[in-house]
């Protein structure tokens, strides 16, 4: 795949901005946590976090993944609101809110990668 232009990642940014937040709002109720900002980034190493403060980011390159593994990625960083760990628990979390969460896992472990190799500089 051919690498981004800068033009495609500030595009890609904006898309995520008004897009992500939705989602966010969306799925914070249905897991029943609360939530900080919300940070759009590009990034080469991560497709979301979450702070301690609950503070979440997301990388913008999200934006050329299918929407449910976008859903995936805020469903797990927001179920890290009850547990900062990938324990059984958490992972009970997050199914119970989006069963089809391992799909969307192995979607992301086959091609994020490639997704990721776009990002240059
Ligand atoms: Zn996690």
């Amino acid at each position: 795949m051919e690498p981004l232009t800068e033009t495609e990642i500030r595009h890609l940014a904006e898309q995520a901005l008004a897009y992500i937040p939705e989602r966010v709002k969306h799925y914070a109720p249905l897991i029943g946590v609360t939530y900080g900002r919300i940070t759009i980034r590009n990034q080469k190493t991560r497709w979301g976090s979450c702070s301690a403060k609950g503070n979440l980011n997301f990388n913008c390159l999200l934006m050329l993944t299918p929407a449910e593994v976008i859903d995936s990625v805020v469903v797990h960083e927001l179920c890290h609101r009850k547990e900062m760990n990938h324990s059984d628990k958490f992972y009970r979390d997050v199914l119970r809110v989006f069963p089809g969460y391992w799909d969307q896992h192995k979607w992301l472990r086959e091609h994020g990668d490639a997704i990721i190799r776009r990002m240059t500089g």
